[in-house]
């Protein structure tokens, strides 16, 4: 199987955002994200909504037609969990945000959820997207809260010559907190959850690492139900399999990482809780597995060392407990927990998600389940007449070579033509 080099089809540059037009995408194949394929079909827009999805010309449809030359058009992507500002926040936003934003967007993502920056920047960048100032997906932001006082830091265990992140994640044995922290009085949190609503934040994000005897689950549900009573959600980090229970049994809506500290193929208890929580669980697989070469070699063979002394490369554990989650039923949602460019970031994630599943569960994972998973499953996340026209067309196709995805050479928002790169590659089928 011959894997497409990423920097083969980065489309560069960036058309600047017409206003909504009303479009008729001809010509293509549709991979609509409820399991249908439809060979050569047409989608129609209107008023920055879907209005048809089918087989055939759509004759007679009124708008600006777009020959798609058999490529695959898909729903936009959606990143559930991003961080974005580097630095300085209002340095980054003046000299880094109008880049930054096009590469999602060129990359194919219309939606974009930050886990986690700094809480002004952020809403001054949600602000200039939302007003047009900037052209860029849809942003939505969390406000952090904490779950403790500050957590007490045992001495660091001796190491060996890897001393990568994954594995001195305090959630991680042997630097789990053996103590517990500080509480927090819980109108302390139920006020900062407020004060979160008040400043316009779309959700709460908290870090879970339960101590014995800890406040941790307790503060958390404290944050949940008020969360739940000001119309917010909450999605939790937790990297370990005891942080994702102790998570679901606080009632948290997301789970913000797949859990890989702890093998769920040795706890059917636990299996059985997370499953029976139907609690969604976003990706982020690609930050915490070993990186592999661009023709998906993992670079720790043939010569290479191992294990890998790459940042987070201890994390392994996490494809499995996916596809064991995945086999129970799980909503699984694409995310990848990453600053650096979206489209190089797609291309590591679908390398982790690649090792144990499918390209239909994969288009499964990016499209419905993380739109359901950031709670909009109304609007986005598959090609149905409602939904927004948040587009992508692809050169090639994805359930051939799941790759593809990172072959991304128009890009629809809001019924807006925002990327179109055609010209610059050969019709697929043509
Ligand atoms: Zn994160």
């Amino acid at each position: 199987m011959k894997f497409r080099i990423v920097a083969g089809c980065a489309a560069l540059g960036f058309a600047l955002a017409a206003s909504a037009q009303n479009l008729v995408i001809t010509n293509a194949r549709i991979i609509d994200g409820t399991g249908n394929v439809i060979e050569r079909g047409s989608v129609t827009v209107k008023d920055g909504k879907l209005i048809s999805v089918g087989a055939g010309g759509a004759a007679g449809s009124a708008g600006t037609r777009i020959d798609a030359h058999g490529m695959t058009v898909m729903a936009g992507f959606i990143d559930a969990h991003r961080h974005l500002i580097r630095g300085d926040a209002d340095a980054w936003l003046k000299d880094h945000a109008g880049d930054n934003m096009k590469s999602f967007v060129n990359a194919g993502f219309t939606t974009v959820f930050s886990m986690g920056d700094d809480p002004k920047g952020i809403l001054e960048l949600r602000r200039r997207l939302k007003t047009g100032e900037l052209a860029g997906p849809t942003l939505y932001a969390t406000r952090v809260i904490p779950l403790s006082g500050p957590m007490p830091r045992p001495a660091a265990a001796p190491r060996g010559p890897f001393t990568d992140l994954a594995r001195t994640d305090p959630a991680r044995p042997p630097d789990r907190p053996e103590t517990a922290p500080p509480a927090i009085p819980d109108e302390e949190s139920r006020a900062a959850v407020r004060a979160a609503k008040q400043e316009g934040f779309d959700a709460i994000k908290t870090f879970m690492l339960a101590t014995p005897g800890g406040p941790e689950g307790h503060t958390l549900s404290v944050i949940v139900d008020e969360a739940h009573r000001q119309g917010l959600r909450v999605f939790t980090h937790a990297t370990a399999v005891q942080d994702a229970l102790a998570a679901v049994n606080a009632h948290v809506d997301v789970l913000a990482h797949t859990a890989h500290i702890g093998r769920l193929e040795e706890d059917e208890s636990a299996r059985r809780t997370l499953l029976d929580s139907h609690v969604p669980m976003v990706s982020t697989l690609a930050v915490f597995i070993p990186h592999f070469d661009d023709q998906n070699r993992p670079l720790f063979r043939d010569g290479g060392p191992f294990p890998m002394p790459r940042p987070l490369s201890s994390g392994g554990q996490g494809p499995v407990n996916a596809r064991i989650l995945w086999e129970g039923g799980m909503a699984y949602a694409y995310g990848t927990d990453t600053q650096w460019d979206p489209r190089a970031s797609l291309a590591d994630e679908l390398r982790a998600l690649n090792l144990v599943f499918s390209p239909r569960d994969i288009i499964k994972i990016l499209g419905p389940n993380t739109a359901a998973a950031i709670n909009k499953s109304g609007e986005l996340g598959t090609l149905e007449p409602g939904k927004n026209a948040d587009i992508v067309l692809i050169d090639g196709d994805p359930l051939q070579d799941v790759f593809n995805l990172t072959c991304v050479v128009l890009v629809v928002k809001d019924g807006k033509v925002m990327v179109d790169h055609r010209g610059k590659h050969r019709a697929a089928t043509d």
